[in-house]
C-alpha cells in the first residue's frame, strides 16, 4: 500500500493536471478565436476600403482595375486576395488565386454575402468573406476577399508548444512542492511513532515530544499524552494491587502450610492423611504462585533493583544442576552439563540463577523418565549462549507464540502438569533486564531446547 504522502502528491497532481489540461485548452481556444476575430476586422477594413475604391472608379466612369483596387488593402494583411463579381455574374477583377475557385458558389451569395469562414485551398487554410457591394447606379458587385491563416496558425501553435512545456513543468514543480510540505507537516508523526513503540506497559514513564506548532498534530500528542498518562496511573495501579495481594497471601499461607503440617503428623487415618497431604501441596502451589506474581511485579517496576555483579555462568550451571538434582532423580533423569566455555557476564547472579532454574525444572517436569537433560554452555559468534535441552514431548508449534507470556500454558500442561504459567515470563524478563533474550526450539514428540543469549561483554 502506498504511503499517505505519495497518495495525496498523486491525487493532488491529477487533479491539477486536469484543471491545468481544461485551463490550457480553455486558453487556447479564447486565443485562436481572438486572433481570427482580428483577422475579421483587418478583412473587414479591407472590404471598405475595396468598396469606396469602386465607387469612386465607377464614379469617374472607370472600369474597375485590378491594380488600383490592390493598392488599397491594407498594409496589416498584405497577403489579402479578393475577387469581384457583377450583377451578371462577370468577373469584375480578380487575384489568380480566388479565380480559381468554383464559379457555383458565387450564385448562392449574390444577394446576401456570406458570413466569414473558413477555406482550403491546396493545403493552406484561408479565412474567407463574402460582401455585397451596391454601387450608385444600383448595381451590385459581390466581393470575395480571403486571407491566409498561417499568422494565427503559427501564432497558436508556439502557444501551444509553451503550453506543453509549461504544464510538464507545473506538475513537476507542484509534485515536488507537496512532497516538501507533507514532508515537513508528518515530520512529528515520525517521532510520535518511535516514542509510541519505545512506550510498553512496563514503561509507561516516556511522553512524546510536543512540537512547536499549535496544530492538529500538536492536539493529537496532547491526547495521546494524556492517554499514556491514564494508562500509566492504571497499570501502577494494578500492579501496586498485585505486589499487596501477593504480599498479604505469603503469611497465611505459610501459617496454612505448618498447620496441615502440624494435623498430618497427628493424624493416622489414611483417608485424612491424603487430604491433608493433598491439601499440603495445593498450598505449596498456591504459595509458589504468590511468589512469582510477586518476583514479577518487582522485576517490572524497577531495573535499578538488580544487583549488578560478575556472575561466573559455569558455576551457576553446575550450581543449578547440585540443586535439582534430587528432582531429576526422582525420575531417573541424567542431567548432562557440557561447559565448552568458561563465561562471565555482570549481573544479578540470584535472578539469573532462577532463570535457569525455572528452565531447568521445566525441562524435568515435561520429560518423561529416564531422559537426559542437557545444559550447555558456549559463546557463539558474538554472545554467550546457554542451551537447556530435553528429550520431552516438545511443544505443539500452536502453543509456541504464546508460552512465554503470562498465564499461558500447553494443552498438554494444563491438564497434565501442575503449573500456573508464569515461569517463562520470570525467565524473559530476567534475561531482558540483563540485556539478553531467550527463545525456544521445539519438534513435537523430540524435545525442546531453550536458549539464553546474552551480548559477549568486553571486560571492564
Ligand atoms: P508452567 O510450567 O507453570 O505451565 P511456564 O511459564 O514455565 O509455566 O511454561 C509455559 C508453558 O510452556 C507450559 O505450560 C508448557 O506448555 C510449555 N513448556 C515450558 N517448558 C517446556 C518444556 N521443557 N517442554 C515442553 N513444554 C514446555
Amino acid at each position: 500500500m502506498f504511503s499517505i504522502r505519495t497518495r495525496i502528491v498523486v491525487a493532488s497532481s491529477v487533479v491539477f493536471a486536469l484543471i491545468l489540461v481544461a485551463l490550457s485548452a480553455g486558453i487556447l481556444r479564447s486565443f485562436e478565436n481572438a486572433s481570427v476575430a482580428a483577422l475579421d476586422a483587418q478583412m473587414q477594413r479591407c472590404a471598405t476600403a475595396l468598396e469606396a475604391e469602386l465607387e469612386e472608379q465607377i464614379s469617374e466612369g472607370v472600369y474597375p482595375q485590378l491594380h488600383d483596387l490592390r493598392s488599397v488593402i491594407p498594409p496589416e494583411i498584405p497577403r489579402a486576395r479578393f475577387c469581384m463579381v457583377d450583377s451578371l455574374g462577370g468577373v469584375t477583377a480578380t487575384d489568380s488565386l480566388v479565380a480559381s475557385l468554383p464559379m457555383a458558389a458565387w450564385h448562392s451569395v449574390r444577394s446576401e454575402g456570406l458570413p466569414p469562414g473558413i477555406l482550403a485551398i491546396g493545403t493552406t487554410s484561408y479565412r474567407s468573406i463574402w460582401v455585397p457591394v451596391d454601387v450608385e447606379d444600383g448595381d451590385r458587385f459581390i466581393m470575395h476577399i480571403i486571407a491566409p491563416l498561417t499568422d494565427v496558425e503559427s501564432a497558436t501553435g508556439r502557444l501551444r508548444t509553451v503550453v506543453l512545456l509549461a504544464v510538464p513543468l507545473a506538475l513537476l514543480l507542484l509534485g515536488i512542492a507537496t512532497s516538501l510540505i507533507i514532508r515537513r507537516a508528518f515530520a512529528p508523526i515520525t517521532g510520535i511513532i518511535a516514542t509510541a513503540n519505545r512506550i510498553n506497559a512496563r514503561d509507561l514513564s516516556d511522553r512524546i515530544p510536543q512540537g512547536r506548532n499549535n496544530d492538529e498534530l500538536a492536539a493529537l500528542t496532547r491526547t495521546l499524552n494524556a492517554m499514556i498518562e491514564r494508562l500509566q496511573s492504571a497499570f501502577a495501579a494494578q500492579k501496586q494491587f498485585i505486589a499487596d495481594l501477593s504480599h498479604e497471601y505469603r503469611t497465611p499461607l505459610t501459617i496454612l502450610r505448618s498447620e496441615l503440617e502440624f494435623a498430618l503428623a497427628r493424624f493416622d487415618d489414611p483417608q485424612a492423611r491424603e487430604s491433608l497431604r493433598l491439601g499440603c501441596s495445593e498450598v505449596d502451589r498456591l504459595k509458589r504462585m504468590t511468589d512469582d506474581l510477586l518476583l514479577l511485579t518487582r522485576l517490572d517496576s524497577t531495573e535499578q533493583m538488580l544487583i549488578r555483579a560478575p556472575v561466573r555462568l559455569d558455576e551457576l550451571l553446575a550450581e543449578s544442576c547440585r540443586r535439582l538434582a534430587g528432582l531429576a532423580a526422582e525420575k531417573a533423569i541424567r542431567l548432562n552439563l557440557q561447559i565448552e566455555d568458561i563465561c562471565e557476564i555482570r549481573g544479578d547472579e540470584d535472578r539469573l540463577q532462577r532463570a535457569i532454574a525455572n528452565l531447568l525444572e521445566n525441562a524435568l517436569k515435561y520429560s518423561p523418565k529416564e531422559t537426559t537433560v542437557t545444559l550447555r554452555l558456549r559463546t557463539v559468534a558474538a554472545h554467550i549462549e546457554i542451551g537447556i535441552a530435553d528429550q520431552g514431548n516438545g511443544i505443539p508449534p500452536d502453543d509456541l507464540p504464546f508460552i512465554f507470556d503470562r498465564f499461558r500454558r500447553g494443552a498438554l500442561a494444563r491438564t497434565e502438569v501442575p503449573g500456573a504459567g508464569l515461569g517463562l515470563s520470570i525467565v524473559r524478563r530476567i534475561v531482558e533486564l540483563h540485556g539478553g533474550r531467550v527463545r525456544v526450539e521445539s519438534h513435537p514428540g523430540q524435545g525442546s531446547t531453550f536458549f539464553i543469549e546474552f551480548p559477549l561483554q568486553t571486560p571492564s
